[in-house]
């Protein structure tokens, strides 16, 4: 198949026939309850979740991520994170070859010693994958077998078969809980719920402080032995929407409660999540202003967005609060899909959202079909949807970029909003849109 014939295929010039037939077995289920969800039970075109290890080995900094995966794992971690290899990664995989097959377990002792030599790790985190999982490897077991006192080794389910991008970080935070000390009632503080680099942490750790908030620390924090107290009285405050199942377990077992707010991303967001927050440790205050100016700072961009047409395909399970900040600035969201909707956790950017197509588990052939129709100005989708796209003219933004830039609360608002631009900037200093030259050009095998 030519480059060319790989673009149409994607954008089958007589799709609508499958596209309708597959509109009329599997679309719209509509599920019940106050917002209305669109559900679609497809698999979502997003990365693996092993590509959470390019940003959690950074955060925890005594840690290593030890992969139990195949060539073709290896392939993609290099592919996707390749750019690391020169920052000394702390993470690798230990490859399962044929002969390992017929194995009863796969003996990882040896690696695990060298890990420990080369890298001295306060804890490994030994993160699953599609083959050993289907060979019912037991991870639990062979994690339990590898951790030492001093060392545990902890297993992260992280497979592609299972878990898309964002929501290893969920396994691996998972694995964490029982490292965090048990908080006695009558300790209340906010502890932050996700990984964020360190400048993010400590601007968001400042603006807590400097409402009265007490701050009780990050779940992950950047070392392994400083990982939060979590008990009854600790309000946790999820600061990435790709996180609920950490968050029910919490509430579940230590007695947390979930601050049930807007994700602090954008001007909109960020005032709603501090003014809740606020308000759980008993503190009234109005950050309308602060809003206003930070929506003023952001005024070029959003002129630009405003009105424009915004369809977002599933891919880092962040897509609801990127598109509620997009309705607020003015844009148009024809579609806002995502890999997987928590009800309860999503309340408020469900609420925020009234009135936009939401989807959950697009069906990606429909998304195509609307795609044509609709001609969208800016498509928000992952890395291997992204360049048939451009192929076919649209504008668009890769994804994954808003997991890897810091844009939570004030000091991220203007970074967000430029992430959005910066594509259209892109594209006007482009010479006008030529199909031929974008193929020969970037695809010369197309010829
Ligand atoms: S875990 Fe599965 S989906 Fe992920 S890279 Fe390996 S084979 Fe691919």
């Amino acid at each position: 198949m030519t480059a060319r014939d790989a673009v149409y295929a994607f954008f089958p010039a007589t799709g609508s026939a499958v596209g309708n037939d597959f509109r009329r077995k599997n679309f719209m289920m509509q599920v019940p309850g106050e917002f209305p969800i669109i559900k679609e039970d497809n698999v979502t075109h997003s990365f693996c979740g092993l590509a959470c290890v390019g940003w959690m080995y950074q955060k925890i900094k005594d840690s290593f991520f030890l992969i139990l995966g195949t060539h073709t794992c290896a392939h993609f971690l290099q592919n996707a994170l390749g750019m690391m290899i020169f920052a000394k990664p702390r993470f690798g995989i230990a490859l399962i070859e044929e002969g390992d097959l017929a194995k009863h377990e796969p003996g990882l002792e040896d690696i695990v010693a060298e890990i420990k030599a080369d890298h001295h790790p306060s804890v490994i985190f030994l993160l699953s994958s599609c083959t050993p999982e289907v060979m019912k490897v037991d991870f639990k077991g062979l994690a339990h077998h590898l951790s030492t006192p001093e060392v545990p080794v902890l297993f992260v389910p992280a497979s592609g078969l299972v878990y898309n991008f964002t929501q290893a970080e969920d396994s691996v935070l998972h694995s964490l809980v029982p490292y965090c000390p048990e908080a006695p009632a009558g300790k209340k503080n906010v502890v932050f719920l996700g990984s964020v680099n360190d400048v993010t942490a400590d601007d968001l750790r400042a603006e807590a402080e400097e409402l009265g908030i007490p701050v009780g620390g990050f779940l992950p924090e950047s070392r392994f032995d400083r990982m939060p107290a979590i008990g009854p009285d600790t309000v946790l405050a999820p600061i990435q929407p790709y996180l609920s199942r950490v968050a029910v377990k919490l509430a579940r077992e230590r007695g947390a409660r979930v601050l049930n707010s807007l994700f602090p991303f954008g001007p909109d967001g960020t005032r709603v999540f501090w003014e809740d927050l606020a308000k759980e440790f008993g503190i009234q205050v109005d950050l309308r202003d602060r809003e206003k100016a930070a929506w003023e700072k952001i005024r070029q961009q959003t002129e630009l967005l405003r009105g424009k047409k915004v369809f977002l395909t599933a891919d880092t399970m962040m897509e609801l609060p990127l598109a509620r900040f997009l309705k607020s600035a003015g844009a148009d969201v024809v579609e806002c899909s995502s890999a997987y909707i928590n009800k309860k956790f999503h309340s408020r950017e469900l609420e925020a959202l009234e009135g936009v197509r939401v989807v959950e588990q697009p069906n990606f052939h429909r998304q195509l079909e609307d795609i044509k129709r609709d001609r969208p100005d800016l498509i928000v989708t992952s890395l291997m949807t992204a360049n048939p796209f451009v192929g076919h003219g649209f504008i668009v933004k890769w994804s994954m970029e808003f997991t890897l830039m810091s844009i939570h609360s004030w000091s991220g608002v203007f970074t967000l909003a430029n992430l959005f631009v910066s594509p259209f900037n892109r594209r006007s200093k482009l010479p006008a849109f030529d199909e031929t030259v974008w193929l020969e050009g970037v695809m010369p095998s197309a010829e």
